[in-house]
């Protein structure tokens, strides 16, 4: 089988790997029938990230199960299905509690995409082994598009637990977010579902902002300082800056909430923040403990994800298309 291998700065390419097999009853073969660039993803390609090439890229997909272990009795071979991008064991003190990103029974940042914790491949591969598949897989609604929902591995669900709980605590919340990429704009989408009001989406990017405004935001290029302006921030940057000039607008106890990635070090206004009241969560995302409430959401037709996809392609053409600056491209697989 192939897999998509990041090999230099903008260069990716395929390479040759033996199939997958099932080395444990609890395994699950899978086949990615939709997949697509994580926004961190373009930091890698850019040559931003941590880890040294080569190595296989990718961690958010719909799959289909193609072959199942003995006892595996959640998921069975054609059902169409999420791969979360962190690898967990469902079973361990730290998964049973939610924790699922820090899950003790596989190495430390053990996930898809990036060989930080073990090698677990990437997720645009032909083929995908997944362990503890009962506890990682999940089934996608029926209904459910998987072209429109292969972000829900990481972005998507993350976006949906930046903003989500927060609105259960406070209905009708002013919302502000400042983003770059489809996380920021997934927010605006599922902030509008529930109920924000005044959401102001910032991004320098204008087809970014045209999407926004479709999900009921207002937009602005840059963000000015509105002191005391928001009970709710969503910041994704990945620039210390922008999350220094997001915390700065919230209201007195508001909420900041960081999608993360600063690969630079930066400083924060720790006093303004003090005398604020602020609370800031930057922290990487347990994804598969809210996979399901996520999906509930959308199969019940309240957002629409699909509308940030912003390309469909071939998957045989990932090595020339991958490298191009797209918002949210979806490679697509026919054949599974
Ligand atoms: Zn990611
Ligand atoms: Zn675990």
């Amino acid at each position: 089988m192939r897999e998509l291998t990041y090999v230099a700065r903008r260069t990716v390419e395929w390479r040759e790997a033996p199939d997958p097999t099932i080395r444990s009853s609890d395994d699950a073969i899978v086949a990615p029938v939709a997949a697509t660039p994580c926004d961190v993803d373009s930091s890698i390609l850019a040559g931003h990230g941590f880890v040294a090439p080569p190595f296989a890229l990718g961690h958010e997909c719909v799959a289909r199960v193609v072959e199942t272990g003995d006892a595996v009795t959640a998921v069975a071979p054609g059902d169409l299905v999420v791969v979360p991008w962190s690898i967990n064991c469902g079973d361990c003190d730290r998964c049973r509690a939610g924790l699922t990103a820090h899950c003790t029974a596989v190495p430390y940042m053990a996930m898809y995409g990036a060989p930080v914790g073990g090698n677990w491949g990437g997720l645009f591969s032909d083929l995908v082994r997944v362990p503890y598949a009962d506890a990682m897989l999940v089934p996608l609604p029926a209904g459910l598009d998987p072209v429109a929902m292969a972000s829900a591995s990481d972005n998507w669900s993350l976006a949906w637990r930046l903003i989500a709980p927060h609105l259960k605590d406070r209905p009708g919340a002013r919302v502000l977010v400042v983003a770059r990429g489809s996380i920021g704009l997934y927010v605006c989408d599922i902030a509008r579902a529930l109920g924000a009001c005044d959401v102001l989406y910032v991004d320098p990017d204008p087809e970014h902002r045209a999407l926004a405004r479709g999900f009921g935001a207002v937009t602005a290029e840059s963000l000015e300082s509105v002191p005391r302006g928001y009970d709710l921030a969503v910041e994704a940057t990945g620039r210390v800056d922008q999350l220094a000039a997001t915390v700065k607008c919230l209201a007195p106890e508001g909420i900041c909430e960081s999608a993360g990635n600063h690969f630079r070090p930066g400083e924060l206004p720790l006093l303004d923040m003090y005398l604020t009241g602020v609370t800031l969560r930057i922290a990487r995302d347990n994804v598969r403990a809210h996979i399901p409430e996520a999906l509930a959401l959308a199969a019940a037709g309240e957002v629409d994800p699909g509308k940030v996809v912003s390309h469909v392609i071939d998957w045989d053409d990932l090595p020339n298309a991958l490298p191009e600056k797209h918002l949210k491209p979806v490679f697509v697989r026919a054949d599974v």
